[in-house]
């Protein structure tokens, strides 16, 4: 499919930053104290580029081969890219040169690598992370449970090329609204325990009302931008 035949991408991210401030609003929040991140998983860099020449800046990817791919072709955009999907403990050095911001460390080893990694190579830079939690549990989805994210954080705190700047999480996978909105809460709660105003990723096409309700500072949209993934 070409990009003139997927669905109209500057149309579609009008309508979420219309949905992101109704929702802020609704929660007594100003609107401009949330960002939108655009989950570009499998996207093509041509629909990509796109959205960054309508004006979006924050790029989120999954999958390390899929930033390293299209970096050349977005390099004509400037964009902030956060890695959003797990990483093996292998490609950290690959995706360190394509990365602002790493928002799914879930684990100290991990950090370990990345602080290791820059120390070595590139002693000048900080790179932001922060801790993804599994707040619902579900065995499916990374990050530390909500009882160890204290230990991970301390262990980062501990990294001086890594600079903690919130949390993350990916929510309940339910269309009970009150459950998602129970997990992104024990996330903002977390956070506010943890990592004082510190951003906190959480809400996606589906549910980013809910996780601007209880606090949501990024939310990472997909599908509701880019048309369902095949
Ligand atoms: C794909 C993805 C999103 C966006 O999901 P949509 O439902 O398509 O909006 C958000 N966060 C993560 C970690 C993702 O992998």
């Amino acid at each position: 499919m070409s990009a003139t035949e997927g669905p109209d991408v500057a149309a579609q991210i009008d309508v979420i930053h219309g949905r992101i401030a109704a929702a802020a609003t609704a929660a007594d929040r100003d609107p401009a104290s949330v960002t939108l991140l655009l989950a570009t998983k499998t996207m093509p860099a041509e629909v990509i580029l796109t959205a960054l020449r309508s004006g979006s800046t924050l790029i989120g990817e999954n999958r390390v081969q899929e930033i390293t791919e299209k970096a050349d072709a977005l390099a004509a955009v400037p964009h902030t890219t956060h890695l959003i999907g797990h990483l093996q403990r292998n490609k950290v050095g690959a995706v360190l040169p394509f990365i602002d911001c790493l928002q799914s460390l879930d684990s100290a080893d991990l950090a370990t690598r990345f602080e290791r990694r820059l120390a070595e190579h590139e002693p000048d830079r900080v790179l932001q992370v922060m801790v993804q939690v599994n707040v619902s549990g579900e065995a499916s989805k990374s990050g530390v449970a909500p009882e160890d994210a204290a230990e991970l954080i301390a262990a980062v705190r501990d990294c001086p090329h890594l600079r903690l700047t919130g949390l993350m999480t990916i929510g309940l996978n339910s269309p009970d609204e009150s459950a998602v909105r129970q997990g992104y809460a024990s996330l903002r709660q977390l956070r506010d325990e943890l990592v004082p105003g510190g951003e906190l990723s959480m809400g996606m096409s589906g549910d980013l009302e809910a996780a601007i309700a209880e606090g949501a500072t990024i939310v990472r949209v997909g599908s509701a931008v880019f048309g369902r993934r095949s």
